[in-house]
């Protein structure tokens, strides 16, 4: 934390920080904002904590989400309170086109931006650099910033809630390799706040919907392609069947990780049909980059075990380019 020295000097005077995160916020992107938001009005700075789209409706009840505003809703408001503020900080995401629209604001602004995040290949645009690609979350990142500048505030429960969620959701609730001692000595500490974990745990995870179960269970009896030689298992969605099941893109949020639990299964796809392009979501076991194949053939990224990105191309060509490209990685596949 090289820069611990120059943000703490920062801080001595009352900010107005502008907090954005990446689009579609998953546990980590709105725990940490929500974090720091909390943070910045205890110590007496005038903070605005934005997301840039909207966050799956399962999370409404992460504390403080009711000060959130929402690029799509509030843009106006956005952009004035952008004017009138004095540092920017980017959380979990680290080049502005994951910010959406709001980046290309970013872009233009001549704050000092501040970079609390975890993945690979940062953009060389930030001032303050809080940038650990071996976190396996960012709430990791930022429980070890508030630790150095007032570690009292980690006893808040709030606080503790927010960053317990973010940890906990980004490292699949510590099973991912990404999870080190440190990462468990966090958790500890934050469980011994007083948090209710179990409460925690069950909103995280034991909250879906109906139509989303029977969804996932369509999904898994019809939808499903194992490639048994390839160790490799997809799932296609199309637009129609989101439609016609009434779903929002979150109820597919964590699909891609199910058929991962298939024994010997090494590297999953979700591939959905959105309006304008198919989003593709990687998930692997073990040293399967998929964020090498997400970055070379779906402009996309992530982390090794964990990415995604966008593609310009109907369904099932999409299907047929990640066929292919797979081939490139059967070393890993074995
Ligand atoms: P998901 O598949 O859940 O959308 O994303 C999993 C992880 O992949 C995210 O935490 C993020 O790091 C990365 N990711 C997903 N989509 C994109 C994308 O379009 N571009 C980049 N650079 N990373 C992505
Ligand atoms: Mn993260």
């Amino acid at each position: 934390m090289k820069d611990l020295d120059r943000l703490k000097k920062l801080l001595e005077t009352p900010q107005r920080p502008f907090i954005t995160t990446h689009i579609r916020p998953d546990g980590d992107a709105l725990g940490c904002i929500l974090a720091l938001h909390q943070f910045f009005k205890m110590k007496g700075h005038q903070s605005v904590a934005v997301v840039p789209s909207d966050y799956p409706y399962y999370y409404n009840w992460f504390p403080g989400v009711e000060q959130l505003l929402n690029y799509h809703k509030d843009r106006k408001q956005i952009i004035k309170t952008l004017e009138e503020s004095t540092v920017i900080f980017v959380v979990d995401f680290n080049s502005l086109h994951r910010n959406g629209e709001l980046g290309k604001i970013l872009a233009d602004s001549t704050l000092p931006r501040v970079i609390i995040d975890h993945h690979t290949e940062p953009e060389k645009i930030y001032d303050y650099w809080f940038s650990d690609v071996k976190a396996c979350a960012t709430g990791e990142i930022l429980y070890e910033i508030f630790e150095q500048l007032d570690s009292s505030v980690l006893q808040n429960k709030d606080i503790a809630t927010c960053l317990y969620a973010a940890i906990n959701t980004d490292c699949g609730s510590f099973k991912f390799s990404s999870v080190t001692g440190k990462t468990h000595r966090i958790a500890a500490a934050l469980i011994d706040t007083g948090i209710d974990i179990g409460k925690i745990n069950a909103a995280l995870y034991d909250n879906f919907t109906v139509d989303r179960l029977k969804f996932w269970g369509y999904c898994l009896i019809h939808k499903l392609t194992i490639l048994k030689e390839l160790k490799t298992a997809y799932i296609t969605v199309t637009r129609k069947e989101m439609e016609e099941n009434k779903l929002k893109t979150s109820d597919l949020e964590m699909l891609a990780n199910y058929p991962l639990i298939v024994e010997d299964i090494v590297l999953s796809a979700l591939i959905v049909e959105r309006e304008k392009y198919v989003k593709v979501s990687f998930r692997s076991k073990y040293n399967f980059p998929t964020n090498q194949l997400a970055r070379k053939y779906f402009n996309g990224g992530g982390h090794l075990n964990a990415s995604g990105g966008e593609i310009n191309l109907p369904i099932e060509e999409t299907v047929k380019l990640f066929l292919d490209k797979i081939l490139e990685y059967k070393e890993f596949l074995q």
